[in-house]
């Protein structure tokens, strides 16, 4: 079997969120259950420059401008390549310029990846003829598109994974002519979204298969309240769709052998963890104390829920709490945390940039991880929480309503309770959360066990892959049949 899977950023190579993670760890993930998988990725700057053994598949002039598709190899993945500059080689984000604004092309630049993993489904290179496509968010949703509006002929199966149904891929009808579509795939069921084209809808119409990132969060965008405007069609699709929560890299997201880490650990040596403590204090300007140290490392959003923590960030203060922040987004969150920081110097750190060898030290020395999504289709954060022993205080929604069980009095009983729980979009749940972490951080033998219960959870990809592999094998029988 094999799968070419398409994203528009993938870990190492380039990163914004949980959809790098996720695309750069499924490749390992499947090859236990026997899925040969390749990606393809935008020839960002960062992706060109780390791409090692590379042989040119193809070259072509076409509506995207001069391009080639490469192949080659980062470690152990598997990559194609879409080499085009004038729409890749930007310094930077992959999506918005260092003004925080949209590339002006972006309804170009990912409709050429589209494209082009389309292309390959259909035998462009000879080397890698995928069964199946598996697109992720609106960058790549319009692979099924470009299957049904191309040329007849092969057409492999096709996956369309939802990481974030917030970013929907919305652009003038002025793009159709621009994108090397037809003028007859401009209708409703297919790119037309209230006069406009909508990328992710087509995707949603057109794919053989819908997943998204947990099993809550695909009931939840089949309502008016969390569909965001798609869950109409999401209901008329529900019987394609099916939620698989992501799992973690649990060889780059471990404790014992971190080295970001100032001391590495296990669930039977927690107390090392007190040198990472005091390493995240120094690095955010914060004494040295026993007292809890909670932090976050999000995206400044609001769907995050970071107003809500400054909403009620006296009180939380005032519970002994000190809290580390490391994040970027929205300027007037970051603004807010400064102003807030200057108040607070001495409970309140806050770094504005993106750190990841400092996010895993966070995870390894800070007490607990506060997450207040309003909404949250997976989350990752919690997870790596889980396996570091930091333990996640969380809004009861999507994935985190999966993959956190409340330390409520029957949990704490039976010793499997891994975090705290709140309702989501409320600032007096999240205060009632803080509270029961602080007084449970007391009690340490009770605080040891929630931190070992949650080190124990099953956060790797086993399953969530075996339900991928098995996923593609529905929609592909005959690979299945001839050993493919
Ligand atoms: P989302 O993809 O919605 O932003 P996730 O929780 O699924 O949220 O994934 C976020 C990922 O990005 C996690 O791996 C998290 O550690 C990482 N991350 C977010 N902000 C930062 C930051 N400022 N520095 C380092 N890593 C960050």
């Amino acid at each position: 079997m094999r799968v070419l899977s398409v994203a528009s950023e993938m870990v190492p190579l380039i990163k914004t969120g949980g959809l790098a993670d996720v695309a750069g760890a499924l490749p390992s993930a499947l090859a236990p259950f026997d899925v040969e998988m390749r990606t393809l990725l935008p020839g960002y700057p960062a992706v060109i420059d780390a791409l090692e053994d590379v042989e040119v598949v193809h070259a072509w002039t076409s509506w995207f401008g001069p391009a080639r598709l490469l192949t080659g190899r980062h470690g152990t993945l598997d990559l194609f390549v879409l080499d085009a500059p004038d729409r890749y080689a930007r310094p930077g984000n992959p999506y918005v310029d260092a003004n925080g604004r949209d590339w002006p092309d972006n309804a170009e630049r990912f409709a050429a990846l589209a494209a082009t993993a389309a292309a390959i489904g259909r035998g462009l290179a000879p080397a890698f003829v995928p069964d199946a496509v598996h697109a992720h968010d609106w960058q790549t949703a319009l692979v099924p598109a470009y299957l049904r509006f191309g040329a007849s002929g092969r057409r492999p199966a096709t996956v369309l994974t939802i990481h974030n149904l917030a970013f929907q891929g919305r652009f003038g009808a002025d793009v159709v002519a621009r994108i090397g579509l037809p003028s007859e795939a401009f209708t409703p069921d297919a790119l037309e979204y209230y006069g406009d084209v909508g990328y992710l809808k087509a995707g949603l119409l057109l794919a053989d298969a819908i997943t998204t990132v947990s099993p809550t969060y695909a009931r939840e965008i089949l309502t008016p309240e969390e569909g965001m405007g798609l869950d109409a069609i999401l209901r008329h699709r529900s019987d394609a769709l099916v939620g698989i929560v992501n799992g973690v890299d649990t060889t780059v997201w471990n404790p014992s052998t971190d080295a970001h880490l100032v001391a590495t650990y296990d669930a039977d040596r927690l107390d090392a963890r007190v040198a990472n403590k005091r390493a995240v204090e120094a690095r955010f300007g914060l004494a040295a104390s026993d007292d809890p140290l909670v932090c976050m490392i999000t995206r400044l959003t609001t769907q995050k829920g970071i107003d809500l923590v400054l909403d009620a960030l006296d009180d939380i203060l005032a519970m002994g709490v000190r809290l580390v922040v490391l994040g970027t987004g929205d300027r007037v969150f970051e603004d807010a945390l400064g102003a807030a920081q200057a108040r607070h110097a001495d409970r309140l750190g806050v770094l504005v940039t993106y750190d990841e060898r400092l996010s895993h030290l966070m995870q390894g020395g800070c007490d607990a991880i506060l997450i207040p999504s309003r909404f949250e289709p997976c989350g990752l954060t919690q997870l790596y929480g889980l396996r570091y022993g930091c333990v996640p205080i969380v809004a009861r929604t999507g994935g985190l309503a999966d993959t956190i069980i409340d330390a409520n009095d029957a949990a704490m009983k039976a010793g499997v309770a891994t975090g705290f729980q709140f309702a989501a979009g409320s600032g007096a749940a999240l205060r009632l959360a803080m509270q029961r972490a602080v007084d449970a951080y007391r009690h340490r033998e009770a605080w040891r066990a929630v931190q070992r219960a949650g080190m124990a959870a099953q956060v790797d990809w086993s399953t969530s892959a075996a339900a991928f592999a098995a996923l593609y094998r529905r929609l592909v029988p005959e690979a299945t049949a001839t050993g493919r």
